[in-house]
């Protein structure tokens, strides 16, 4: 596309003939101020915020319907402009409830931000503000609050464009002119928690973020979603530091993190509300379970493991493991055991509902990192035949639950094995039948990467300590690695 020059607050840049002077300011750094215009939603141009002035232009023009012109001379931070923008914030406020002290979407409000960035004036409303619907739960996930909407359409463009599902629209005319539910419907399309990131009020709230914790307590990280082999970039937003409203859950919520490869804006309701059982039932000790249980430190539990792996033939020890291992826990993984068969096919226990916007069948991951590797899994009905048979002597189990992979059988089978191990971050019904129980952290607890089923190789990052003793799975098979290595040199010498 050909470049044009053109000028923003006397400034001479450049940018693509066409795109949009909302777009071209903010590539040049400057935000000029907007609600209803989204770049994956579109530009109606209805909230008139983004108002600048044109030089030539007898009257201010809304930059985000204004494309990028040779010798466009434009100012946003104006006194014309500003006073432009001023009085739509004013039009915005006139209904609105001054409730921000009690808003769930006060500190991330785009009408609190705008507000004390240009607006700051006495009301000259005097006449009582229209009243609309409070608390209206329109779906598992949201609550509307009509009167904090500012009708920017930005959910009803999303659930008619993206998910093309249209439970919400704009209902009645003039100042009772509302946001509702379509007649007959709820807002229930795997995909819900969007709406809520894009209203730019606080008229859309999360039903379990809302009054959990002031956005101000929050830590923010970097990661993926482990939700499908999808692979959303995601932001975690922790509290550790007030935490007594949400029963102390670290976790307070998920969002979506920009990534135009990968999700684009969008996460699903799925990825964003997984967190929910990350602090329930969470394995934190070394435990040696037979002959009698008994907590251990690490480096016994290490010496002992690897005692018991060198006294067996590692191909009749199955390793039963789960697509949520990282590029280095699989790395570590073949290293550790290059002999065992490994077993980590996601049928039937870990896949599911896919869909053509986000969601994948498989609801773990990182099967690629594991493919790339060169690591093939067995099928799991081999598996039992072998544990009948007496073929396989031991199982060292990671992160799976026996019993969704092989139902009511997963105990008699697991009973074959002469020895086994269970290692993960969760309690599963089987987790104790074994020789040892290792504790591993959760991926909120852990640096890594995945890669997705495209094959893009993606990094998550640490967000919070691990529970007890538990160790990222790579770590772990590195302390045993140790212990045989050393066992080894010690009946050398
Ligand atoms: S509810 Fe939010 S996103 Fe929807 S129109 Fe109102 S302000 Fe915009
Ligand atoms: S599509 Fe998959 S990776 Fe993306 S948020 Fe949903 S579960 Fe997570």
């Amino acid at each position: 596309m050909a470049k044009v020059k053109f000028k923003l607050n006397g400034r001479e840049l450049e940018a693509e003939a066409g795109r949009l002077v909302i777009e071209a300011a903010k590539d040049a750094g400057v935000e000029i101020p907007h609600y209803c215009y989204h770049p994956a939603l579109g530009n109606p141009g209805n909230c008139r915020m983004c108002i600048v002035e044109v030089a030539g232009a007898p009257k201010p023009q809304v930059s985000c319907r204004l494309p990028v012109l040779e010798g466009l001379d434009v100012k946003s931070d104006s006194p014309a402009a500003k006073r432009a923008q001023a009085s739509a914030l004013e039009l915005h406020l006139v209904n609105h409830p001054l409730d921000c002290p009690v808003c769930d979407q006060s500190g991330e409000c785009g009408l609190q931000d705008y507000y004390m960035k240009i607006g700051q004036y006495q009301s000259q409303v005097r006449e009582d503000k229209v009243h609309k619907g409070k608390r209206l739960e329109i779906g598992p996930h949201v609550m509307l609050d009509q009167e904090r909407c500012i009708l920017c359409t930005r959910c009803t463009r999303f659930v008619d464009d993206v998910t093309k599902t249209h439970e919400l629209g704009v209902f009645k005319r003039g100042h009772v002119e509302r946001i509702e539910l379509t007649p007959g419907m709820t807002l229930d399309n795997g995909y819900t928690g969007n709406v809520v990131d894009v209203c730019p009020v606080g008229a859309l709230t999360d039903r379990d973020f809302r009054y959990q914790v002031r956005v101000w307590y929050l830590d923010k990280t970097d990661s993926i979603c482990p939700g499908c082999s999808r692979g959303c970039s995601i932001s975690v937003h922790t509290n550790t530091k007030r935490n007594w409203h949400n029963e102390g859950r670290r976790v307070a919520r998920i969002k979506p993190r920009y990534n135009p490869d990968v999700n684009g804006h969008w996460i699903c309701d799925d990825g964003r509300y997984s967190y929910r059982p990350l602090d329930a039932g969470r394995l934190g000790k070394v435990l040696r379970l037979q002959p009698a249980r008994e907590e251990i430190s690490w480096a016994e539990a290490a010496v002992e493991i690897a005692d018991r792996l060198r006294e067996g033939d590692p191909k009749g020890l199955a390793v039963v493991a789960s697509g949520l291992l990282s590029n280095e826990d699989w790395k570590a993984l073949k290293e550790l055991l290059p002999q065992s068969p490994l077993y980590f096919s996601p049928e039937p226990d870990q896949v599911g509902e896919a869909d053509e916007l986000l969601r994948r069948r498989e609801k773990v991951p990182n099967l690629k990192g594991a493919e790339a590797l060169g690591l093939k899994s067995g099928s799991f009905e081999a598996l039992a035949k072998d544990l009948e048979s007496g073929k396989v002597w031991g199982l060292y189990v990671i992160e799976r639950d026996l019993e969704k992979v092989w139902g009511a059988k997963a105990k008699d089978l697991l009973a074959k094995a002469k020895w086994s191990l269970f290692q993960g971050p969760f309690k599963t019904p089987l987790s104790e039948a074994g020789s040892y129980r290792l504790p591993a952290t959760a991926y909120v607890e852990e640096t890594g990467h995945f890669t997705n089923f495209e094959g893009k190789v993606q990094a998550y990052h640490k967000a919070l300590e691990p529970i007890g003793s538990a160790k990222p799975d790579h770590e772990i098979f590195g302390l045993i690695r140790a212990a045989l290595a050393a066992e080894r040199e010690g009946a050398a010498a």
